[in-house]
């Protein structure tokens, strides 16, 4: 089930996306529609009868976490174009809840970074508080998955002890269109285009660190709460963005997440 969250007739409203289905294929947007329910959708579902087609709504970010939790390195041909070697156990971070758009919204460049940079993730979606998670049981505390754009300045991200700052600015975290809840994160095709050329191929099978084992691992440092995301690492193929742009995160069986890019100012 895709769950979105969006805008139609002046009013925020939770939906489930429907349309063709097909595995692994991301369907055109145009073949969409969103119906729409009552209350949240980590609830019973109910539908309000009201149904829109996709092009007639505009997409919010699927989701208002409390925090967005991040692993960085956790490809090994990312860590090596980055000159980094690969961490012994998870390295995380945090971005700030802040940071967080949705589709077709637009990544603000701040003045003061020269080298802003894309890492397409995929991102998982808690929908149940989880501390001290086996990895075994790591799965069940997933609602869903979405893509996720990590936008870092890695000039900042250079210079400073820490990440905050690189990857802490408004905007700097799209994630959408929306929730997949039906999905199996373990060998999926992860893309970046920056306009229409392709910058990252990878797949979820490269991770150092699995999803099971990235949760489980976060859930015993910090409680995990509903709504809560979690950024998963990016494959190798990271590059800058600069203004006038269009950066699309691909992944497959989950859809496309679009965002323009533009100077602040
Ligand atoms: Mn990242």
């Amino acid at each position: 089930m895709r769950i979105a969250r969006f805008v139609a007739g002046g009013g925020i409203s939770w939906g489930v996306v429907e349309g063709p289905t097909e595995a692994g294929a991301n369907p055109p947007f145009e073949s969409l529609t969103v119906a729409a329910i009552k209350d949240h959708p980590m609830g019973p579902i109910e539908f309000t009868g009201d149904r829109f087609a996709l092009t007639d709504v505009r997409l919010l970010a699927p989701i208002l976490p409390s925090k967005v939790i991040a692993v960085g390195r956790n490809y090994a041909a990312h860590a090596a174009e980055l000159g980094n070697d690969v961490p012994e156990r998870p390295l995380i971070f945090l971005k700030p809840s802040t940071s967080v758009i949705g589709t077709q919204d637009v990544v603000r460049l701040p003045p003061d970074s020269d080298q802003v940079e894309h890492e397409a993730e995929l991102a998982l979606v808690i929908g149940r508080v989880a501390k001290d998670v086996p990895r075994e049981r790591a799965l069940d505390v997933v609602f869903g998955y979405t893509c996720a754009n990590d936008v870092t300045a890695r000039d900042q991200q250079r210079a400073d002890v820490q990440f905050t700052r690189a990857k802490g600015y408004d905007s700097f975290c799209p994630i959408g269109p929306w929730i997949e809840t039906s999905f199996d994160p373990s060998a999926v095709r992860v893309r970046c285009l920056v306009n229409d050329r392709t910058t990252q191929d990878g797949n979820t099978r490269d991770m150092i660190f699995d999803v099971p084992t990235i949760v489980s691992f976060m859930s015993h440092v910090m409680t995990l709460v509903p709504g809560d995301v979690i950024l998963t690492g990016t494959p190798e193929g990271v590059g800058r963005i600069v203004d006038g742009d269009t950066v699309t995160v691909a992944i497959d069986g989950i859809g496309e997440l679009v965002n323009p890019v533009r100077a602040k100012g």
